[in-house]
């Protein structure tokens, strides 16, 4: 995939932005790179410093928009998240299976908020890989932002999930790349997790949870 940043993205951010694209590649480099925009690039991601953290979903033709907002999106987490969405995974939270796996409390969800819950066809998710609640692509399980009185949105109905690792990962999960591969008929290759001390996905508590509202 190619991407831009647009030109008032600020220099900072950029390198920001860069780790998540190295660790994009480091993982997926061999099916789906993340290069710079050339000439003959027609179709491509402009990442831009808009007024949170989104991305639409799959390649929609053209320069699409893809938000990484400076202030609260240029983790490697959320840089990987919303790659993701361009290539064309929705959250995980929406996928038409997840009431096997999670128990909404739609009380606890702010209105405006409550279609990022609502669950998407079976055509463009769930068909690669068993759902997993620590994928990348989860919501957590409450938010400042959406939650009423901090109370969590949704619970996992497995009691041995740990609840603080959903939606607070930094990493993709070996399923989030497996999806990726299924998806863009690549081989399967191995996954190893990140030699350096960026995959937090063992929920780091000094870690904001992802916020990115889906278009
Ligand atoms: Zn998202």
């Amino acid at each position: 995939m190619a991407y831009s940043f647009d030109p008032s993205y600020p220099q900072q951010a950029r390198q920001d932005v860069m780790r998540g694209i190295a660790r994009w590649n480091q993982v997926l480099g061999d099916c789906l790179p993340l290069q710079p925009r050339t000439s003959s690039d027609r179709d491509y991601i402009n990442v831009h410093n808009g007024g949170g953290c989104s991305s639409m979903v799959g390649r929609v033709g053209g320069g699409q928009a893809l938000s990484l907002a400076v202030n609260g999106c240029v983790h490697q987490g959320t840089v990987i998240h919303e790659f993701l969405h361009a290539a064309g995974l929705i959250h995980t939270q929406q996928r038409p299976d997840r009431d096997n796996y999670i128990t909404m409390h739609w009380e606890n969800i702010v209105s405006s908020w409550r279609s990022q819950f609502t669950k998407e066809s079976p055509s463009n998710i769930g068909k690669y890989t068993d759902y997993d609640i620590y994928s990348i692509m989860h919501y957590s399980t409450s938010h400042p932002s959406w939650s009423v009185n901090n109370q969590p949105g949704f619970t996992a109905k497995n009691p041995n999930v740990d609840s603080r690792r959903i939606g607070t990962g930094d990493d993709f999960t070996k399923s989030d790349a497996l999806a990726i591969r299924r998806m863009y008929k690549c081989p399967e290759r191995k996954f190893t997790t990140a030699v350096n001390s960026n995959n937090r996905n063992q929920g780091n508590k000094d870690r904001q949870p992802i916020l990115c509202s889906n278009e």
